[in-house]
């Protein structure tokens, strides 16, 4: 049985980052600008503070301005949305994120709208929602942005006629990349918890992208043979050997199964190492693009 083509998302991640740096050199060099990051972590959770560290390294690698305001858990939400503000009105700031989720009392809805819009690095804000929705340009959702990078790589610019399905309709990651591949002119279905016969809808499926957050639910005799499979999933399991799993040691899996999708699907993304590696490649994409259009460049 011939297996999928694995596509490489550190590969691909490392190659924007190389692009982003020379980018960024270029701007330095050529306008006097450097394009700067803010990350705003509010409490303590683990996994956001990865995430925080991570981005905040990467960013200072590509040669940007870097700058992490932690705060903490019991921080009010004026404190936190003056914060935003001021990071509004700073201009050596041109992109800012606040990492969610927010600890519980801080509205992230409000948060997320008191971000300047040219500043959404993130693209959660209405108005770049509102603009990816109507085909303007806009700041789009990382995740999203990195899924594209992936599909084209692998497919060719051309995505036009292909049927795309995605699992999934979150603000995050399900209607951004929906969005994005209607305007790749791809014929977009999109399903979720209450979708009829949801195998069939995705054995049609030219593009199948998974954005559920459940283990490995949809397997490979839903996949339509030689379909490109992108799973943004990111879940954290016990090992299959009970050995290690009554260690208590867990490990990452997407919500597609691997191992019956690789036989069947052409191309598909691992869990890790898919789609994972480009979000924060491209939150540097977008600061460099947030910079350049700030200063009309
Ligand atoms: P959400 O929980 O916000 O959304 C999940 C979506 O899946 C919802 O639209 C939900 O439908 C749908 N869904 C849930 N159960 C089913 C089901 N049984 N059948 C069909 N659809 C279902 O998750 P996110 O979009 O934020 O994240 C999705 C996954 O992607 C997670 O594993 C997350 O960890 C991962 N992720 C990975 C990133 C990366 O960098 N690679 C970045 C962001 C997320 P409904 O709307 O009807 O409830």
């Amino acid at each position: 049985m011939s297996e999928a083509r694995l596509i490489d998302g550190r590969a691909a991640a490392d190659s924007l980052r190389s692009q982003v740096a020379s980018e960024v050199a270029d701007l330095k060099g050529r306008f006097g600008v450097t394009p700067g990051l803010a990350v705003v972590l509010v409490g303590e959770d683990p996994a956001s503070q990865v995430y925080v560290r991570s981005k905040g390294e990467q960013s200072l690698a590509a040669g940007m301005h870097s700058v992490t305001h932690r705060l903490s858990a019991d921080t009010p939400q004026d404190v936190l949305i003056g914060l935003v503000r001021s990071l509004n009105a700073d201009p050596a700031i041109h992109g800012i994120l606040v990492q969610m989720p927010l600890p519980r009392g801080l509205d992230e809805k409000a948060v997320v709208e008191a971000i300047d819009p040219d500043k959404d690095v993130d693209g959660l804000h209405v108005v770049n929602a509102g603009r990816l929705s109507q085909g303007l340009p806009a700041l789009s959702p990382c995740t999203p942005v990195g899924c594209m990078i992936l599909l084209r790589q692998t497919l060719g610019e051309d995505l036009s006629g292909l049927r795309a399905v995605v699992v999934g309709r979150s603000i995050l990651v399900g209607r951004p990349v929906a969005q994005l591949l209607l305007q790749a002119d791809c014929t977009v279905t999109i399903a979720h918890s209450r979708t009829r016969d949801l195998a069939a809808v995705c054995r049609e499926a030219d593009i199948l992208v998974a954005a559920v957050g459940r283990p490995r639910m949809i397997p490979g005799d839903w996949i339509r043979p030689g379909a490109t499979v992108i799973d943004v999933g990111i879940n954290r399991v016990p090992f299959d050997d009970p050995a290690k799993a009554a260690e208590g040691r867990t490990k990452l899996v997407g919500d597609v199964d691997f191992k019956s999708a690789r036989h069947i699907a052409g191309a598909i993304t691992p869990v890790p190492n898919g789609v994972g590696p480009m979000t924060v490649a491209c939150l540097l994409a977008n600061t460099v693009t947030a910079a350049r259009r700030i200063h009309g460049l």
